[in-house]
């Protein structure tokens, strides 16, 4: 006996859901390289891709998924030796850290936790204390997928600006961009990097950089490019030059449409449709935690996503059992905790293509799957969710 029998909840973050039309998009022959549509689809998808970092910079599109354009960020503006400093705030920031040092460049940690937000303040006073300017390189993320934390970029930046630090400014929206507002030239944001499979609603496999001017400039001089991430090699003038080889033709095909969807709703549309799907998401789960069975990860309410609810579950309740029930009983897949919250977290994604039926109906199954399972929870989760998206659609037409 199972209820599962039906549409796939796929609510993980990353990857998301990817729309019929998109998959359409990508469902036809191979085409030619060299000339006619994909030169053109791709010269049009680092067009919007413009438009959806918000710059006027230079952005790059590779075959890869986002730790391949963490690497191409790294690779195309720093030098061997040179230091970074990572802002930790969950999981991600730390991985990129990782991989900065195994490519031989000093890596200093600003020590976060898996509850809060990046302390601005903290970046200010460090960045002060570098009198010598030996930081080279600031690396966050917008939004942590793991601890389900929203950085606030723009007082970063106001930090970095406080203390007159000239490092570049690099933010990871792998989990942000098409979800929440981002504005990479009015927020000076020196290096942008995203990929595909999360906001933009694409399957993976393709991952991007939006480079400024300072950037552009540090990368003149910087020792550790190579040829396949080389933003110079793929600003080139000939069509091969911008994949570096053979364009991921389906790949681009399936981009130029979810980014045709994306900008036929319109960005600031986008960003009030998660903004509204994670408060209901938030309404749900601060009901549930009135029972015990769950409690955020985030400890202030506006430091928590609006693309992913990360949440804590109870003493001696095993996710992993929650998680399983869930597929098997109702076809809702949710994203497990991992790191620092492994064996200790879910996360519900509420990110790309997602609208209203689809978040209630996931989280009508997490409340099922509690009764189900006898765990005990506040019992008006769903109600609140309601509450919250009527609320919030009223304040619209409002
Ligand atoms: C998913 C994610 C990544 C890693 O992306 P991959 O495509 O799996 O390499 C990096 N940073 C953040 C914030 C993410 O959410």
């Amino acid at each position: 006996m199972t209820l599962a029998t039906g549409s796939q909840f796929l609510a993980i973050p990353g990857p998301t859901p990817v729309p019929e039309e998109v998959l359409r998009a990508m469902h036809r022959p191979v085409i030619e390289i060299y000339g006619g549509e994909i030169v053109e689809t791709t010269e049009s998808c680092l067009r919007d891709l413009k438009k959806v970092f918000r710059t006027e910079g230079e952005t790059f599109i590779y075959a890869a998924n986002g730790h391949g354009a963490w690497e191409a960020a790294l690779t195309n503006t720093l030098s061997r030796g040179d230091k970074v400093l990572v802002c930790e705030s969950g999981r991600f920031a730390h991985n990129w850290g990782v991989m900065a040092e195994s490519m031989g460049i000093a890596v200093e940690t600003l020590p976060g936790s898996w509850t809060a937000a990046v302390d601005a303040e903290a970046i200010r006073r460090r960045l002060e204390a570098d009198t010598g300017h030996e930081i080279k390189a600031i690396l966050v993320v917008q939004i942590d997928t793991a601890s389900g934390v929203q950085n606030d970029v723009l007082a970063m930046r106001r930090a970095i600006d406080a203390a007159g630090h000239p490092a570049l400014f690099m933010v990871d929206l792998i989990a942000s961009l098409g979800a929440v507002p981002f504005e990479m030239d009015a927020w000076g944001v020196d290096v942008a990097v995203s990929a595909a499979q999360k906001g933009l609603m694409m399957s993976p496999g393709l991952s991007f950089n939006a480079a400024g001017p300072k950037a552009m400039e540090a990368h003149r001089s910087a020792n550790m490019r190579t040829r396949y991430w080389d933003w110079t090699e793929r600003l080139g003038e000939i069509p091969y030059q911008k994949h570096c080889g053979t364009a991921p033709v389906h790949l681009i095909l399936g981009l130029r449409q979810a980014l045709d969807m994306l900008l036929a709703e319109g960005l600031e549309a986008v960003w009030r449709r998660h903004r509204m799907l994670a408060r209901a998401t938030r309404a749900a789960v601060a009901e549930w935690a009135k029972g015990g069975a769950v409690a955020f990860s985030i400890t202030k309410e506006e430091e928590r996503s609006d693309s992913v609810t990360t949440i804590l579950t109870g003493e001696g309740q095993d996710p992993a059992d929650l998680l399983r029930w869930l597929t098997a009983n109702t076809n809702v897949t949710l994203g497990i905790g991992i790191g620092d919250l492994k064996g200790r977290a879910i996360r519900i994604a509420h990110m790309g293509y997602c609208n209203a039926p689809m978040l209630l109906g996931t989280l009508s199954s997490v409340e099922l799957a509690f009764k189900a399972l006898g765990i005990p929870h506040g019992s008006g989760g769903i109600q609140a969710a309601l509450e919250s998206l009527a609320h919030d659609l009223g304040d619209m037409r409002g």
